[in-house]
């Protein structure tokens, strides 16, 4: 874990909401790095704003990291030697270091109400100024203070930021330079006690020894405040790399009205942890000298570097991550597959979990023979349409198959093959062979001379509804089968099929 390596970065989410792709981006890049380097992984919960934060979300958070596959050393779950990893247990900490600052004359106390700052951030913004504070407190005499506090009036402790520009480098962006004249002096505890997220941060980061802070570039104009503090407290400065803002296709910042972009909702489509780590990946950073786009985690965890990371901002794109998934499926083990297509079919009431045995070696091959043909898992139930919901008056009138139904030779090959299906004694006990329904094409061919897809196009709108689909040779299996077994639907035979057809034609 720690031997030889002391790269130390952390994942330090809010428990807020539920993990969005920013978020597990930042928690990908930061793992991909420590493993990389042989580094430490911290998980840190910042649940420090009280009203927002939920246990609920922190449970969630841990659930989806750990379905992306990603672990850490040390974390509120797993321990490790700087517990507490939950900000919310460490306020005494962040009360000391406060009361430091001031002793030491790099904060002060701030007296201003809310309804003050508020108008003088008001002021600011009818007069284009940035809302910097005017430093009303900065000047009291630090014994006075004290002393107004003692007797109870509310004091925030603020920091002085001081009278020169600050500097830090960023693996990503660079050199960065902040004017101190647009820094205000930040609080760092508000008068309730509460401490504020820019000075908890560089408590934590600092004690709990991170030499890389990897996280959104939304914390960029942040890091002056705490590059102040690390000053202030006499703490090294650790690396920073801000990544960049991922945005939806419009150029916009990805949100909810983009669609999915919380990892829960990837999940429910469909989506394999696999397919969304490596697209995750590509948000942002590139393998050096290549157009590869396909990585598993350890082919990732070698190739990562920060300093491959742009700045730029990177957009994401629905119909990558939809194409990688499809790879990821195809890959995948029928053994980890079929239980989780399984799930889709159960929420559609397909399936149902008091199947017998032989029905649900049925059902795994329904899985196989659909899976080649989606994307994400959750297109599966309606995929599996032409099973289950076979309807021959839809399959006449449906658009996609007019033109077929519309050819001169097609009524003369719809009514010689449902004859013959009607006719024939394994299709009326549902036990029509694959090879005896070849057999039955073949006939038709020589009765009507049609060949080719006008051949097969009518047949397959008998017994599938469709023009297109599956091979005969698998499907014919699936639906004589299925129409024996007691199922949550019915599915037809092909018999059942061609009788249902030719009374929606007659
Ligand atoms: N809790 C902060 C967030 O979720 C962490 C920022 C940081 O990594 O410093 O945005």
């Amino acid at each position: 874990m720690t031997s030889e390596s002391k790269v130390r970065v952390r994942f330090a989410p809010s428990p807020t909401g539920h993990l969005h792709v920013g978020n597990a981006r930042t928690a990908l890049f930061n793992w991909l790095f420590a493993r990389k380097a042989g580094g430490t992984m911290i998980l840190r919960i910042e649940d420090t704003d009280l009203e927002r934060s939920q246990t609920k979300y922190e449970d969630l958070l841990i659930a989806d990291l750990k379905w992306l596959g990603l672990d850490w050393d040390e974390g509120p779950d797993v321990g490790g030697p700087y517990v507490p990893y939950r900000q919310s247990d460490r306020l005494d900490v962040y009360r000391e270091y406060a009361e430091k600052l001031l002793n030491e004359r790099k904060g002060y106390l701030c007296f201003c109400t809310e309804e003050e700052l508020q108008k003088e951030r008001e002021r600011a913004h009818a007069e284009h100024r940035q809302p910097i504070y005017s430093g009303k407190c900065w000047n009291l005499d630090p014994e006075e203070s004290k002393r107004r506090r003692a007797a109870g009036e509310h004091a925030a402790i603020r920091l002085r930021i001081p009278e020169r520009p600050i500097r830090f480098h960023d693996i990503v962006h660079g050199e960065v330079e902040f004017s101190n004249e647009v820094v205000s002096d930040p609080i760092i505890l508000r008068s309730s006690g509460i401490p504020v997220y820019n000075y908890v941060v560089v408590v934590d980061d600092a004690l709990m020894k991170i030499t890389h802070v990897i996280r959104g570039d939304d914390h960029l104009s942040n890091t002056p405040k705490q590059v102040a503090l690390y000053e202030a407290l006499g703490w090294p400065v650790p690396e920073f790399a801000h990544l960049s803002t991922i945005l939806g296709s419009d150029r916009e910042r990805l949100s909810k009205r983009h669609g999915a972009t919380s990892i829960a909702n990837f999940r429910e489509m469909g989506v394999l942890p696999e397919a969304l780590t490596n697209y995750l990946a590509l948000l942002g950073w590139a393998p050096s000298g290549g157009t590869r786009e396909i990585f598993t985690p350890a082919e990732l965890t070698k190739e990562f570097t920060l300093e491959r990371v742009t700045p730029s901002p990177a957009v994401f794109d629905m119909e990558k991550l939809y194409w990688l998934n499809r790879h990821y499926i195809k890959e995948a083990p029928a053994a980890k597959l079929i239980p989780l297509a399984r799930s889709f079919f159960l929420n559609a009431g397909l399936l149902s979990d008091s199947l017998n045995i032989s029905a649900n070696d049925w059902f795994d091959k329904v899985i196989q023979l659909l899976v080649p043909s989606v994307d994400r898992l959750d297109q599966l139930p309606e995929r599996a349409a032409f099973i289950f919901n076979y309807d021959a008056q839809a399959a006449l009138t449906a658009s996609d198959n007019a033109e077929v139904l519309a050819l001169p030779q097609t009524n003369a090959v719809l009514s010689a093959f449902t004859t013959k299906i009607l006719g024939d004694e394994s299709a009326q006990a549902g036990k029509l062979a694959p090879e005896r329904f070849k057999q039955i094409v073949n006939e038709v061919k020589a009765e009507t001379g049609v060949k080719g897809k006008e051949l097969f196009h009518p047949i397959r709108i008998i017994v599938t509804g469709s023009h297109s689909g599956p091979e005969f040779d698998k499907l014919v299996p699936i639906l004589e089968e299925g129409s024996h077994l007691a199922l949550p639907k019915h599915v037809l035979s092909v018999f059942e099929r061609a009788q249902a057809f030719a009374k929606a034609h007659a």
